[in-house]
C-alpha cells in the first residue's frame, strides 16, 4: 500500500517515495529541438525555448552534486541534444561521472561527430551510448510524423554511429495496437541490420497524451487518473521516479515525461528533491499502466 497526500478538498493521490537516487536525467537541449514531430509531448521545436539549453557550467554542477548523492548512471536528452553549442564537453565531463546515454533523433549526426564520439568514448572507462528515436522503418510513415527528410538524416546518423563502432538503440512510439509489437520489434531489428548496426536493440515507448499528442490526437480523460487502488499490487517504487531525477537549465524536476510542467518542478538543485512527490498527474496514469521506464534497459 502505497502513502497517500490530500491535494485538495475532493482528491487524494497516492505519493511515491525516492527510494534512491540511481538515474540523473538532464535536459541538455532544453526544449529546442530542430524536429517538431506531431507527437512530441513536450511539444519542442526550432522556436520552443520555453527550458533553455543546460551550459556546461550548469551541467557541472548537477554532477558535482550527484556525486555527493550516489548517483550510478546518467542520461541526456532534450529537444535535440546535438544543437547544444558544448555537447562534446558536456558529454566528456559526465563521462568522468559514469556511463551515459544519449537520447537523439540521430539528424544532426555526421561523419566528423560520429569520429569525435569515437575518440570520447576512447578516452572514457564509462560507457556511451546512443538512443536514436524514429517513428517507422518505411520512409513517408516516419517524415508524416518527424517531417520532410528526418528519415534520411536519422537513417545517416545510424550509419555514421554504426561506422564509429556503436549500436544505437532505435527508440519508437507505439503508433500500433500493443500486440504486434513483437512482430514490429522483427521488422525494425532487421531495419537495423540492414543499416549496419552490429547489436540491433530497439525500445518501444508509448504514447503520453500530451503537447502535440493531446492536441493532435486526444488530451487524457478524467478517468485516466491514478489511485490508491492501482497499487494494490504493483510495487510503487517500480515508478521510475521513485530513483531519479530530470535536471534541466532552470530547476530540477520529478521525471524526464513532466518536464515542462511547473507543478513537477521540485526545486533549484537536486537536493532540494530528495522528498516524495504525489502522482496527481494523467501523464502518471500512462507510467503506472504501461510500467514503463524512459531508461535504456527496462
Ligand atoms: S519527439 Fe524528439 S525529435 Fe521530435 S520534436 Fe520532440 S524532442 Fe524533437
Ligand atoms: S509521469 Fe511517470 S515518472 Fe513522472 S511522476 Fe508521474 S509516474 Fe512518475
Amino acid at each position: 500500500m502505497s502513502a497517500q497526500v490530500k491535494i485538495s478538498s475532493k482528491r487524494i493521490v497516492p505519493e511515491v517515495p525516492l527510494k534512491g537516487l540511481e538515474t540523473l536525467w538532464l535536459q541538455v537541449g532544453g526544449t529546442l529541438c530542430n524536429l517538431e514531430c506531431t507527437h512530441c509531448f513536450i511539444s519542442c521545436g526550432p522556436k520552443n525555448d520555453t527550458i533553455p539549453m543546460m551550459t556546461l557550467a550548469q551541467v557541472r554542477e548537477r554532477l558535482e552534486e550527484s556525486a555527493t548523492l550516489g548517483v550510478k548512471d546518467y542520461y541526456i536528452t532534450g529537444g535535440e541534444v546535438f544543437i547544444n553549442p558544448e555537447i562534446f564537453e558536456i558529454l566528456n565531463l559526465i563521462l568522468r561521472y559514469g556511463p551515459l546515454d544519449v537520447l537523439t533523433n540521430g539528424t544532426q549526426i555526421t561523419a566528423e561527430k560520429a569520429r569525435r564520439l569515437q575518440e570520447i568514448q576512447k578516452a572514457s572507462r564509462h560507457p556511451l551510448r546512443f538512443r536514436v528515436s524514429m517513428e517507422s522503418f518505411e520512409e513517408s510513415a516516419n517524415d508524416a510524423i518527424r517531417g520532410k527528410s528526418a528519415y534520411k538524416k536519422a537513417v545517416t546518423g545510424i550509419g555514421h554511429l554504426a561506422e564509429a563502432g556503436f549500436s544505437p538503440i532505435l527508440t519508437i512510439t507505439r503508433s500500433w495496437e500493443e500486440e504486434l509489437d513483437g512482430e514490429m520489434e522483427l521488422q525494425f531489428i532487421e531495419f537495423l541490420r540492414a543499416n549496419r548496426v552490429p547489436q540491433p536493440q530497439i525500445k518501444i515507448l508509448p504514447g503520453f497524451m500530451l503537447g502535440k499528442l493531446a492536441e493532435n490526437e486526444r488530451p487524457y480523460t478524467d478517468e485516466e487518473r491514478v489511485t490508491e487502488a492501482c497499487f494494490e499490487n504493483f510495487d510503487i517504487t517500480q515508478l521510475q521516479c521513485a530513483t531519479s531525477r530530470m535536471a534541466t537549465g532552470e530547476g530540477v524536476y520529478v521525471c524526464p515525461i513532466l518536464v515542462d510542467n511547473p507543478m513537477a518542478r521540485m526545486g533549484n538543485t537536486i537536493e532540494e528533491t530528495l522528498r516524495p512527490f504525489p502522482l496527481s498527474h494523467p501523464a502518471c496514469y500512462t507510467c503506472r499502466v504501461t510500467g514503463m521506464t524512459c531508461k535504456s534497459s527496462t
